[in-house]
Parts: C-alpha cells; structure tokens; sequence
C-alpha cells in the first residue's frame, strides 16, 4: 500500500522475544541473540557475521592452485514489472534479473560455512574448493557492507522468528575440475497464481536496496547506514493484529523495522519498489537527516500536520528518486491486476500547499529531475542539505521551510529555481519557520505557522481543530516558537479561551532541536500546566486539544487556548 500508508511513532517500538532462526527457503542455524529489541538482536546479528565472513575469507584462499577448483556460477530471481499504464503486475513479462550484492555462502556436507562472499553487479560469484569436496551454495536476502560507509540489509520472516530468507543449491561433488552452479529463485506463479514457494520475492525486495545504496554512494554518501530488517512474509496482510501472524496492516516503517505486505490477491508490495523505498526513506530520514513526523494514516490530497506533509511527500519523491521513475506505482487486488499509480512531477494538484504530501512530493521529485543550474536526476545537493547538521540540528521543526531556508544558505544558486517549484504549490518559502506563508488551507488560525511567544509576556491565543480529520491533520495542533533568554525554571500554562463550549483538554509537548524535552497530558477540565527546567535557546511548543489528535474521537470541535510562558 502506499497512498494510505503508516508510519509509527519513534515510542511505539515493539517488543520481541527470544529470537532463533529456523529453516526457511534455506536451512538457518546460527542463533542470533536473545535481546528482546529488535534493533539491538539484529546488530548481533550482524557482528557474528562480518567476523565469520573474514575467517572464512583466509581459510579459503590458504589452499594451493593444485589442491583446488573454481566453483563459480550466476545467481538470478524473477522480477514481476508492473504493466505498461503502471497498474497492477505483468506476470506474461517476468524478467530474469541478477541478485545483486547478495551475501553468498558455500557450505560443506555437515552445513559448515567454508566461506562467504557477495554476489557481484551481474550476480556472479566464484569460490576456490578443495577437490573432491561435497558443498553447496547458499544466498542469502541480506547485503552487507564492512567498510564504511556501513551496512546490512536482511529481508526477514516476520512470521518464522525473523529468519533470514535464503536459497540452497543441491549438496554435491565438485571433482577436480572447475564447474558452474546457478542458482534461480522462482516467482512461484503458473500463469493464473501463486502455485509455489515465491522465493524471488525477498530477492525482488532486497535489489531495492542495492540500486538505493548504490545511488546513495553516488551522490556522495560516507555517513554509515544502521542495519535493519526487511520483513516481509506470504501471510503479512492488512490484518491488524499480531505481527508474527502476519496481521501487519500495511506496509510501514515502525522505527525499528520495515514490514512488507506479502498477501497474495489482497494486497502484495514485493515488486512494489516505490513501496518499499518509501518506507525505507523513512529509516534513511531517521537515521541520517531527521524526521519529526508524528506518523499516521494519510493520503495525497489530505491537509495534513506539515511534519507529516514534509516526510510523506519526502518519502514519495525519494522512492521515486532512487528508482529513477517518475511514476509511483502499487499494484493490489486479485490477481495482482489492479493497484495505483501516480506522477510524481504532477504540477496541478488538489489541495496545493505545505500541507499537502503530494506538493511536497512534486516540488522535490521536479527539483531532482531539474537540470537547471545542476545535474539533472542527481539528488545529491538534496542529501547534502538534508544530512547538515544545521538541517538535523535545526531549532526548528522538520518543513518544507526548514529544507528550502537551508537550501538557500548553503546553496543560495539554487534558491531560484527552487523557490519557483514552492510558488508552483502555493508554498511561501521564507524562513525555516514558515514566515510569510499565506496560504492558510482554508483554517485563517492556522497561520502564522509558528506563533511567536514570549516568557513573562502576554498570552499568545492557539486554536486547535477537527475541520481537516483528525490525528495529523493540519489545525490538530498549533505550534509556538519560544526563545528563551536565560536558563531556569519555566511554567507554561495552556488554559481554555473561545470557541468550543464543550470541556477542554489542552495537551503540549516542548521540543529541542526536533527532540520532546516536555511534555504535559491534560489532567484537569480545560487546563494544562507544563513545568521545566529549561536551558537558553529557542524552543517549539506545540499544543492541542487531546479529542483532536485521536482519530476514533469523532466529535467535530475547535478549541480555542490562552499559552502562557512564566519563569518561575
Ligand atoms: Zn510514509
């Protein structure tokens, strides 16, 4: 899926338990720890691995020319095209691609791995065997980097434990002289369905990630890259439940891992590679830019909070990006046949503004594609700007205004252009805060983006609404921008004033730099006191009626608040 698509808040991680693998496509059986968190079991994961890789490395090129055989051979897996108008899957145009990058291990008769390598950019491999030794290969849906810039992607069974996907070869002699193995790994379908394992799907997802890694080198890249799992499973479905039964909803991003729809007729996001980069542009935000989306269900269209416009029409753009494909494509629906698909470089859109996920996705796909006065298809100013640390680091919050204020500093050549592509969208590119924006979306309170507050000053008027939806809807919450000059002990009181007559329950949140340094749940009717010790700098409060950030609230109010900032 991707139009309605979630993304879960950075505290909503999930607890796993024991973790250990078992047999798959392939036969794993190296223990992977017993960390209850996801994260951390995976980087365990991968430190035993990269130091089996190099022991077994030496051990292999120690025999002698005449004690040995070349055993080499190609590595390929079916890839299912969407059809020519970008709906649904061609399954009449399957096409044989290399697995590339892909860890390959060669095993002896008892299992041992003798060595480990990666398969290269044709899916190639070679080994040196000692003759007259029974072995077998293995691939493994996992790339892998040592060096920096680091990395380990693995494709996972969140249905199995989280094992790793893998494909076997047959156990056999290799005499004494140099043979071949190839190794295929299916679709599974015979003409009307899925018939058979589909052991090219965690390939299919995984080759994603070689072509992003790649792209990423490219445009300059040296910043390591966090492991992390792809999961991806025949039952994960848009069952809402429990993930290890697959009950997944939908493909997303949960700040640990990434979940891959795999259900077959329903909905499938394995050659969905828009899907899968979208999601996995998310990690890339959090891992080496920033996010400070709050998540949730959103649609091209929609007026959303413009944390989440930023990071969604981000998301949309980047998958589009690396893909090097201005159409976004998602196929669903029985037989794979039906789905969605849509330009990226749009211009004429509904609902144009900073709100909007599809503008933002339009202004960055336009810009990246843009050859004037830089390299057409080449995001790497974009990657610069959003990877300085006075982006990352920034007082104020993750925008379209942030990217376009810094843009302007470091690039101020490409302002221009830039700030044509925003006026394109009715998006007013002042500052990082937003000032000047007059493009209110229909909520006049809306605007300034960011209220100005001062401590031991006037009350400062916010209003939070229910007239866009709910949750990360713009007008949910209001966001005030607060300088302080000296270090202390603050209070801010948020107190019910105008419009709703029915009982008020104001929730702030303070932040730092993007991170929460405060924050306060209502307790009492119409009130809400945050206190903190607070050091000097410029902070950002945000503020909302509780009913109106929970979208199975579905009462219709605006809530008016008198924010007040005293130092006690
Ligand atoms: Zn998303």
């Amino acid at each position: 899926m991707s139009t309605v698509e979630r993304m879960w808040l950075r505290s909503a991680f999930l607890l796993f338990g024991l973790v250990t693998f078992c047999c798959l496509l392939g036969c794993e059986n190296r223990s992977k720890g017993t960390s209850n968190n996801s994260n951390s079991s995976s980087s365990i994961g991968t430190t035993s691995f990269a130091s089996s890789l190099r022991s077994s490395a030496k051990s292999s090129s120690s025999l002698s020319v005449a004690d040995r055989v070349i055993l080499s051979g190609v590595i390929t897996y079916d890839y299912v095209p969407h059809g020519i108008d970008n709906i649904g899957l061609d399954y009449a145009s399957i096409q044989k691609r290399a697995v590339r990058g892909a860890t390959l291990e060669l095993l002896n008769a008892s299992g041992v791995i003798l060595a480990s390598t990666a398969t290269a950019s044709d899916g190639s491999y070679s080994f040196f065997v000692a003759k007259n030794t029974v072995v077998k290969v293995r691939v493994r849906a996992e790339l892998s980097r040592s060096i920096p810039p680091t990395w380990n992607f693995r494709v996972t069974d969140n249905t199995a434990n989280n094992a790793v996907y893998a494909l076997d070869g047959t156990a056999m002699n290799v005499g004494i002289e140099n043979s071949q193995r190839n190794l295929h790994a299916p679709s599974g379908w015979d003409g009307s369905a899925y018939t058979s394992t589909r052991s090219s799907a965690p390939f299919a997802i995984l080759d994603n990630l070689y072509l992003a890694t790649d792209r990423l080198l490219a445009a300059g890249n040296t910043r390591n890259l966090p492991p992390i799992e792809l999961r991806w499973s025949t039952k994960n479905s848009t069952a809402e439940g429990d993930y290890t039964k697959g009950e997944v909803g939908t493909s997303f991003y949960d700040g640990t891992a990434i979940y891959i729809l795999g259900d077959a007729n329903n909905d499938t996001d394995e050659f969905d590679g828009n899907v899968i980069l979208h999601e996995w542009s998310h990690y890339l935000e959090e891992s080496l830019f920033r996010s400070d989306s709050i998540g949730g269900i959103h649609k091209d269209g929609d007026f959303l909070d413009f944390r989440v416009a930023m990071s969604e029409g981000f998301a949309n753009a980047f998958s589009g990006m690396l893909l090097n494909n201005v159409n976004y494509s998602d196929a669903s629906g029985s037989a794979q046949k039906l789905g969605s698909s849509f330009n990226l470089a749009k211009r004429n859109r509904v609902n144009k503004g900073y709100f909007s996920e599809g503008s933002i996705g339009s202004v960055f796909y336009n810009y990246y594609s843009s050859g004037d006065g830089k390299t057409a298809n080449d995001f790497s100013l974009l990657f610069k700007v959003m990877g300085s640390p006075n982006y990352y680091a920034n007082d104020a919050m993750v925008s379209i205004y942030l990217f376009y204020a810094q843009l302007k500093s470091q690039f101020s050549d490409q302002a221009p252009a830039f700030n044509n592509l925003l006026q394109e969208q009715n998006i007013v590119g002042g500052d990082e805060y937003g000032i000047g924006e007059t493009n209110s979306g229909g909520l006049a309170f809306s605007l300034p983006i960011y209220k100005e507050i001062q401590a031991n000053n006037v009350p400062v008027n916010v209003c939070s609404s229910a007239d866009k939806g709910k949750q990360n809807k713009l007008g949910n919450a209001q966001f005030l921008r607060l300088p302080l000059m000296q270090a202390g002990n603050y209070s801010l009181v948020v107190t019910k004033s105008g419009a709703a007559t029915t009982i008020g329950r104001p929730e702030i949140f303070l932040y730092q730099k993007g991170e929460v340094v405060g924050h306060a749940a209502n307790e009492v009717n119409n009130r809400t006191t945050l206190n903190a010790s607070l050091s000097q700098g410029t902070y950002v409060i945000e503020v909302f009626d509780e009913s109106n950030r929970d979208e199975k609230n579905f009462e219709n109010n605006t809530f008016c608040f008198d924010v007040r900032v005293t130092a006690n």
